[in-house]
């Protein structure tokens, strides 16, 4: 049976540091057990460990690497770890199991939806974590893309993370620990764990034993994702995905003209919108109908009317929560997109080089042959770089369709 580091793929090293973690933080509360017994046994000096137990152990951590490396699967399963009635992670005790299936009642999961994680939403969590864990463990709160925080609740966090609750841990995820990323007083209060982009192999491997795909399917996604691992599942099972995927690496034959440029940016503009839309529409509408059943909503009882009143208040509320999501959904769609474009270029820009490296789209191996011929290395590193530039451009919030379009003129002169 595998235990709960079994799908973070190819990351031995910090699995490594993550088990040890887990094992002194057990230690730590076996201690703080026994304790307890010594103390109401009346002799205080039994439980004095020679050691400090809590050695390996420690109260923030943060978890960065590239997107898709998996630092949320590394920071729920260590979560799983801490709450284990082993203290390992073994996969299959109720601690394990309910960490995983996001019900366990001392693990909090914090998803930004939008473009920022907010100080409210933050100082209620902070409030909570400080609670004494339900289940005798832990306290866990989990932040993912905590280089979305803004400052304010940022702040809120570090207040925290400096004077933690003996029983809390928060773990953090963010690219990096750059302080674009994550603020440099956050950062010296935790400990890192950097994952690294998983090698396709290992990401093949995965999806063929726990996805059931087929090797060769496992072996194209894997490298057609570059190492994502959500990315490859999803090109392995999800024909649409392969479908954009397809409409995407058209481009560089497509660029003929100016034209054809601003037509290609375009395309891949609505593109990204369309996924964006189908992927938050459904959400969207479970939303408003379960708030507008809350409110009373069709009800002709006495306090329908003033109910409704106050109603618009909070639909206003999820409107505005909604829009920010699907804007971040949009723009995850267009990186997507990017990601898959610049591969094709590096793949041109090896082959002029004639380096001895397997390329990312063996599909369009040979189209990128061509180009590799035709513009030489000078001409791919030109573009691969009009790629990266509008990627950059979109993050620091040029407006996507301006950054989109420089980048295919740049892309159809070279
Ligand atoms: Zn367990």
């Amino acid at each position: 049976m595998p235990d709960v580091f079994a799908d973070l793929v190819g990351q031995d090293e910090a699995v490594a540091t993550l088990r040890r973690a887990a094992a002194a933080a057990a230690a730590v509360l076996r201690h703080a057990a026994g304790d307890r017994t010594s103390a109401s046994g009346g002799n205080a000096d039994a439980g004095t460990p020679a050691t400090d137990p809590g050695a390996g152990m420690t109260h923030a951590w943060i978890f960065t690497g590239p997107p898709g490396s998996g630092r949320s699967v590394a920071a729920r399963a260590f979560a799983a770890a801490l709450q284990c009635v082993y203290g390992t992670g073994c996969g299959e005790c109720p601690g394990c199991h309910t960490t995983m299936t996001g019900t366990h009642a001392d693990v909090r999961l914090v998803v930004p939806e939008g473009l920022s994680i907010g100080v409210g939403e933050m100082r209620a969590l902070v409030l909570r974590a400080a609670s004494t864990p339900s289940g005798g463990r832990w306290q866990v709160v989990i932040i993912e893309d905590a280089d979305r925080l803004t400052e304010a609740a940022g702040n809120a966090l570090l207040k925290a993370i400096e004077e933690p609750p003996p029983r809390t841990v928060f773990l953090l995820c963010a690219p990096s620990t750059h302080p674009d990323d994550i603020s440099v007083t956050i950062r010296s209060r935790c400990r890192v764990v950097p994952l690294r982009q998983p090698p396709p192999a290992a990401v093949a491997e995965v999806l063929a034993r726990r996805d059931g795909v087929a090797p060769d399917v496992a072996q194209w996604a894997a490298a057609a994702a570059q190492g994502h691992v959500g990315r490859a599942r999803r090109l392995a099972r999800d024909p649409e995905a392969r479908k954009r995927r397809d409409a995407v690496l058209a481009v560089p034959r497509r660029l003929t003209g100016v034209g054809a440029a601003f037509d290609a940016a375009s395309a891949l503009i609505e593109a990204a919108e369309a996924e964006a839309e189908a992927s938050v529409a459904e959400s969207d509408a479970a939303e408003r109908a379960a708030l507008e059943t809350a409110l009373g909503a069709g009800g002709t009882g006495r306090g329908a009317a003033g109910a409704i009143r106050g109603a618009a208040g909070q639909l206003k509320e999820l409107e505005k929560r909604q829009k920010s999501r699907a804007t971040r959904a949009q723009r995850d769609a267009l990186d997507r997109a990017l990601v898959d474009l610049a591969g094709f270029y590096r793949d041109a820009l090896t082959m002029a080089l004639r380096a001895p490296v397997a390329p990312v789209h063996t599909d369009t191996a040979e189209v990128a042959a061509a180009g590799a011929q035709k513009w030489d290395a000078e001409g791919a590193l030109r573009r691969l770089e009009a790629v990266l530039a509008c990627r950059a451009a979109i993050e620091a919030n040029v407006k996507p369709r301006i950054a989109v379009e420089a980048m295919m003129l740049a892309l159809w002169k070279g």
